[in-house]
């Protein structure tokens, strides 16, 4: 193993920031990964992939920006899309109000006249696009010098920094913002942003940084000077994430079952479920389902057996989701706790957005050679 380099604070001289900076644009020019939105210059591409990449994995972002652009190749397609298109292409990527912002925010591009604005204050002006967003996207597309900084740059910098302060509050963000500052070239921007990101990515990573091959050591205070680097940055205080446990009902009407769109602006909001809700203290499964459908939709069914049990987590809790078999007995559904509803057959399923959870319902049963039909369960 390579030993200590010593690390100086590089801010407090600008020939030694532009020495990293020069460094950082050497290493990512050899070293990026070729990806699709490394591709294109477009400015709306660059968009979609950076709403798409936040809070996802790169990995996983690059199918669905594939089939994204495909179905949406400019803002004016994306513009006049149906919600329900969107969120469907969106479908298992989670924190779908990124989809529906982006959907906003293409129809106000479109209303004024077409072309992804150019700036940071005017990017930041949309709907769904932060600080981050509006410098990444300034950044990459039109080489505006603005410093990116994601969950990748901050500990990239909190450790070359040694900056021991608490990266959620504002100052250390200000600290961080003006040592990007230092970083940025006259051109190439966006290739020093990156070049950060990709270091945060796949050198500087949270548990296991490559610090004897990582191209940046000589200007790296936390590997000279801490015994482990990965006490920076300064981890948030765990919090325990609270478990609700939810019924979902597949209810048979003839050969259709019932779906229900979630109401706008809450959590999943505009996909597509089978209708339930949180079980009570000391309520059966069965008790909550028929009283949640009555509450939400005024229909009143008769339950079955339960189908299938699956745990999804979400940011801020984990659920238990139990589907089910459920038969409709009386009364028109009314959207009442819903946005709409709609009687679907089995093969309309794929057609609608659902959340993760009610779709991974629906592998479970698939997995285990369980058809879908009214005939079972009852
Ligand atoms: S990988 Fe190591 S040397 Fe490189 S920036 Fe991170 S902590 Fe510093």
């Amino acid at each position: 193993m390579k030993g200590k380099t010593t690390g100086s604070d590089w801010r407090v001289d600008r020939r030694r920031a532009r020495r990293l900076q020069q460094r950082l644009l050497q290493w990512y020019r050899v070293s990026r990964r070729d990806l699709p939105w490394r591709r294109t210059a477009d400015p709306y591409r660059i968009w979609v992939s950076e709403i798409m990449l936040q809070q996802t994995r790169v990995d996983t972002t690059v199918d669905y920006y594939e089939r994204f652009v495909a179905r949406f190749p400019t803002v004016e397609d994306l513009a006049t899309a149906t919600p329900d298109e969107v969120l469907k292409l969106w479908e298992g990527l989670g924190y779908y109000s990124r989809a529906r912002n982006l959907h906003q925010a293409a129809k106000d591009v479109v209303a004024r006249g077409g072309v992804v604005p150019d700036t940071y204050a005017e990017l930041l002006d949309l709907p769904g696009i932060g600080p981050y967003t509006a410098a990444a996207v300034a950044s990459i597309a039109y080489d505006r010098p603005h410093p990116v900084l994601d969950g990748n740059v901050q500990r990239v910098l909190c450790r070359m920094l040694r900056v021991e302060g608490d990266p959620r509050r504002a100052a250390t963000r200000q600290e961080l913002i003006a040592a990007g500052d230092l970083l940025m070239p006259s051109t190439g921007a966006g290739d020093v942003n990156q070049a950060l990101m990709e270091l945060g990515a796949r050198v500087c990573t949270p548990t296991k940084p490559d610090c004897p091959d990582c191209p940046v050591r000589r200007w790296c205070r936390a590997q000279a000077e801490l015994e482990d680097p990965t006490s920076l940055p300064l981890k948030p205080p765990r919090r325990t994430r609270p478990h609700v446990e939810v019924t979902a009902g597949i209810i048979w009407k003839g050969q259709r079952l019932l779906l229900a769109r979630r109401p706008p602006g809450g959590m999943l909001a505009g996909l597509w479920e089978f209708p339930g809700g949180k079980i009570e203290a000391g309520e059966t499964l069965a008790a909550c389902l028929q009283r949640e459908i009555r509450e939400e939709l005024a229909i009143d069914i008769d339950v079955g057996t339960c189908l299938a049990s699956v745990d999804h987590e979400y940011t801020h809790l984990s659920i238990t989701l139990h589907a089910l078999q459920a038969y409709w007995r009386d009364g028109e559904p009314q959207s009442i706790g819903v946005d709409a509803w709609k009687w679907v057959t089995v093969k309309q399923l794929d057609e609608y957005a659902m959340p993760r959870a009610d779709r991974r319902i629906l592998e479970r049963l698939a997995a285990e050679g369980h058809q879908l039909t009214p005939d079972t369960g009852a």
